[in-house]
């Protein structure tokens, strides 16, 4: 009787125990990426880690908006999402808490990442002007700045003024000039559009291979992937007829920006997330997320995919992205003013 009492009461401890490590083994992801593009990279952290990824996917606004909805109640450990302006959203909600690591600190160049440690970015992304070729001579182009010449006058297509791409783009010039010049810029860019803003930025591509505009404004993935397409040759037609030019080579470089992660305000498994932000911005880890996904490595050393390569080397802007997610909302205010649909 005795033997048995004690020997439950150690099978209690053991359970006890088990439940614990299976609790403390696990990782909730909300990503506003695709599945395609993070799962194999989550499934390699659970090989290597033992710790287990549950991964809700969905749209980046509309995880943000979940986030702060369930408050504490968050099942979320770790948010990933894309742009600064987005990231800074994030933390600006409250939604996510900083994350102090030196591992992290090593990979990320201050930058790339929130000075408060609230997010760190994961992959890099350019938004240079790319130009029909035949069409447009590289010689004729300089900078976003120039962009605003009459000589531009409907020959450029970008998207709305709702994306975040263009509002962190705006941000930047605002960074780098002031509001005033940079909303002075925006009215003479605005009027160089060859039609209302309308699409994504596939559509600008396409829209410029198809004659309606000789210059696109674009992020490099967008171009590498339809590069790269197997299935739509009308697509790969398309982005064939693009040439990328990388403008602000002369002054501050051209505008980047990035995908990041933070690990959320009330996670349960706080310690499990940082260690996967941690693989993330590993070497191999940002070698394979760049290829898949056709960006740039945040880490230094680590080669990015042959495509992207192809688009040549390039000084990128060096303003801290941070920089950009605060100056989102007078970016926001300013492309309305501009009349930037
Ligand atoms: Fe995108």
């Amino acid at each position: 009787m005795r033997i048995q009492t004690i020997l439950s009461a150690i099978l209690v401890t053991l359970l006890i125990a088990v439940s614990t490590v299976a609790a403390a083994s696990e990782v909730n992801v909300y990503s506003a990426r695709k599945e395609a593009l993070i799962k194999p990279l989550l499934d390699k952290f659970t090989a290597s880690s033992g710790i287990r990824v549950n991964l809700v996917t969905g749209k980046a606004d509309a995880l943000l908006k979940r986030l702060e909805a369930e408050g504490r109640n968050t099942p979320a450990d770790l948010f990933i999402t894309v742009d600064v302006g987005r990231l800074h959203r994030a933390k600006a909600a409250g939604v996510l808490q900083p994350a102090s690591s030196h591992a992290l600190e090593e990979a990320v160049p201050e930058t790339y990442r929130d000075p408060d440690g609230y997010w760190y970015g994961l992959s890099l992304r350019a938004r240079p002007i790319m130009y029909v070729k035949g069409r447009v001579n590289p010689s004729e182009l300089s900078s976003y700045e120039a962009l605003a010449d009459s000589q531009w006058k409907r020959r450029i297509c970008i998207r709305g003024s709702g994306n975040i791409y263009n509002q962190s783009l705006v941000a930047s010039m605002i960074a780098a000039r002031s509001e005033a010049q940079a909303e002075k810029w925006a009215k003479a860019f605005v009027a160089n559009f060859a039609r209302s803003p309308k699409g994504g930025d596939r559509d600008q591509i396409k829209a410029a291979a198809a004659g309606q505009c000789d210059i696109a404004i674009a992020n490099t993935y967008y171009l590498a992937r339809m590069l790269k397409s197997k299935k739509d040759d009308a697509q790969r037609a398309a982005a064939e007829k693009m040439a990328v030019f990388w403008p602000n080579q002369a002054d501050r470089g051209a505008h980047v920006n990035v995908s990041g992660a933070g690990i959320t305000r009330y996670a349960q498994n706080r310690e499990n997330a940082r260690r996967l932000l941690e693989f993330l911005a590993l070497p191999d880890s940002q070698a394979w997320y760049a290829e898949v996904n056709n960006e740039y490595p945040v880490r230094a050393g680590v080669a990015e995919s042959a495509v992207v390569r192809s688009f040549g080397a390039f000084k990128a802007d060096a303003v801290n992205l941070s920089r950009l997610g605060e100056l989102n909302a007078a970016a926001v205010k300013l492309m309305d003013r501009a009349g930037w649909k």
